[in-house]
């Protein structure tokens, strides 16, 4: 059955059909013409509109497409190696695109031909993100951007990045921003790697010399940066915290599989501590997975914080076990090369990489003590933070 803009699946046995109907009719070894006509077919997300890669289905759907797809060995556009274009710049531009917009960058992003970074951070704007000092200043039809980013991951593969930078230094911080999609190959674009604990260089800094950015990249009104670059959050928590894993993966898999096969290494005391941190585990992949069901157009609320932060903890728990469980063994480093890897890898590599890896996880897209005020003020709804400099011009905050 062909699969044009009318066509309605009005449940997961039609959908089904629809997507073996499709494998029948393209071939899985041409890999990037076959992502190109999934997303044509309306089969990449399917809770995205007709004519954008959806079929404007419920997102809970979305599983049914992709366990079709991966039974049948069909390629897939690699979600652990795009998860800032998938899980955060997707939604962002789906919320807030012009339809141009929209047309331009979704299927590219969702096929991989185009990778992204996230341009946010700076070496004084972490936390609290919107004292931000990278400018752009309008000159005609473009934008003139100069400024400094840190900790940009994958930043040397991409091709576009998202933006925040400062347009009104005369407003109170959070008034004065604005969100820009940056092409990364623009001339004034330098990315330099920064060596992290691990050895690696996954991340990176990035200086901006009198970029230049259309007009027509910028993404939502000028001066609303913030609220465009909260739906980017909200969603990295969703992203970072797990995706539909299936139970027993990622480190946690890696160290119950070395319990299994290793009894010499057993003591009643790790038999308890796996226990606990398997029920743990387990409880809040389904937890994810709830929200994840529940989320309408991609767009999550505060509570999202609260798996990034216990993913954070747990990650870091499961991780430390492993070196309890593996003693000297585990402390061996696998390698020291200096790579730029396109993303993290929690399975594959040694013991001593996924514990020092862990660390970064209560820290990157929102540290720990962050995602409890969050928890604390808009979950909660208890009395928020003094914020002393609320209503203060950006350029009159004390740097
Ligand atoms: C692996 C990794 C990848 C990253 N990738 C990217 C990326 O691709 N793009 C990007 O833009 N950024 C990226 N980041 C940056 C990350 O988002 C920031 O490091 C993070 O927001 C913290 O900011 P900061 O480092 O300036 O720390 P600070 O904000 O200086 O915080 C230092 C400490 O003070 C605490 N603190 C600060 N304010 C408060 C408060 N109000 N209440 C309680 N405690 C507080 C913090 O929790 C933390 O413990 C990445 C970071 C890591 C580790």
């Amino acid at each position: 059955m062909p699969v044009t803009a009318t066509t309605s699946v009005p449940d997961a046995e039609r959908l089904r059909a629809l997507v073996r109907d499709f494998l029948a009719t393209h071939d899985p070894r041409e890999r990037l013409r076959f992502l190109r006509a999934r997303f044509d077919a309306g089969l990449a997300w399917v809770h995205y509109p007709e004519g954008l890669g959806g079929l404007g289905l419920p997102r809970a759907l979305q599983s049914v497409v992709d366990e079709e797809f991966a039974a049948a060995g069909a390629p897939d556009n690699a979600p652990r190696r795009n998860l800032i274009g998938l899980g955060m710049v997707a939604p962002t531009i789906l919320r807030f695109g012009t339809e141009e917009q929209k047309r331009r960058f979704l299927r590219p992003l969702w096929t991989g031909e185009e990778a992204w970074c996230q341009l946010f951070s700076e070496p004084g704007a972490g936390s609290d993100l919107a004292v931000l000092a990278t400018r752009a200043v309008r000159d005609g039809d473009d934008w003139v951007v100069t400024g400094q980013k840190v900790w940009t991951s994958r930043a040397h593969e991409a091709d576009w990045a998202i933006l925040l930078a400062r347009t009104d230094p005369d407003v109170p911080k959070h008034r004065g921003l604005t969100y820009f999609l940056c092409d990364m190959h623009s001339p004034g674009v330098v990315v330099r790697p920064l060596r992290q604990a691990t050895g690696e260089a996954e991340f990176n800094e990035v200086f901006l010399n009198r970029v230049r950015i259309p007009d027509a990249h910028r993404l939502g009104a000028v001066g609303d940066g913030w609220r465009v670059a909260q739906t980017t959050l909200m969603n990295e928590r969703i992203a970072i915290g797990g995706g539909a894993a299936p139970r027993e993966t990622g480190a946690l898999g890696v160290v119950a599989r070395t319990w299994r096969e290793r009894p010499e290494l057993r003591t009643p005391g790790l038999h308890d501590e796996l226990l606990r941190l398997w029920v743990a585990w387990e409880v809040n992949r389904l937890t994810n997975e709830r929200i994840r069901q529940q989320l309408a157009n991609g767009q999550p609320g505060p509570e999202g914080s609260a798996v990034k932060l216990a993913f954070a903890r747990l990650n870091q728990r499961v991780t430390g076990l492993e070196l309890t469980l593996l003693a000297g063994e585990g402390l061996a480093y696998d390698d020291w090369t200096m790579r730029r890897p396109a993303g993290v890898d929690f399975t594959q590599r040694s013991p001593g990489y996924r514990y020092l890896r862990a660390k970064g996880n209560s820290i990157e897209g929102g540290t720990s003590e962050i995602l409890r005020n969050i928890i604390a003020e808009r979950v909660l709804g208890l009395p928020p933070e003094p914020r002393t400099d609320k209503d203060v011009p950006w350029k009159d905050l004390p740097r």
